[in-house]
């Protein structure tokens, strides 16, 4: 399970994107980590990617009563 991370970390704009689409990052989420990152910069909480990704996923982890 790779991890990344937001702070400085420059992603290859021609890799493959994050959030495992299986397209090249700058035709995917590249925008998406600019506003993100716009956001941050105002001082806006910004969800880690890792939620956004796994969003919907947490069936099965147990019952809160
Ligand atoms: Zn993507």
């Amino acid at each position: 399970m790779p991890s990344l991370h937001m702070s400085g970390q420059k992603i290859d704009r021609n890799a493959p994107c994050w959030c495992g689409s299986g397209k090249k990052y700058k035709n995917c989420h590249e925008e998406f980590d600019e506003k993100l990152r716009a956001y941050a910069l105002k001082g806006f909480y910004v969800p880690d990617r890792s939620l956004i990704k796994t969003e919907g996923r947490s069936k099965g982890s147990g019952r809160a009563l």
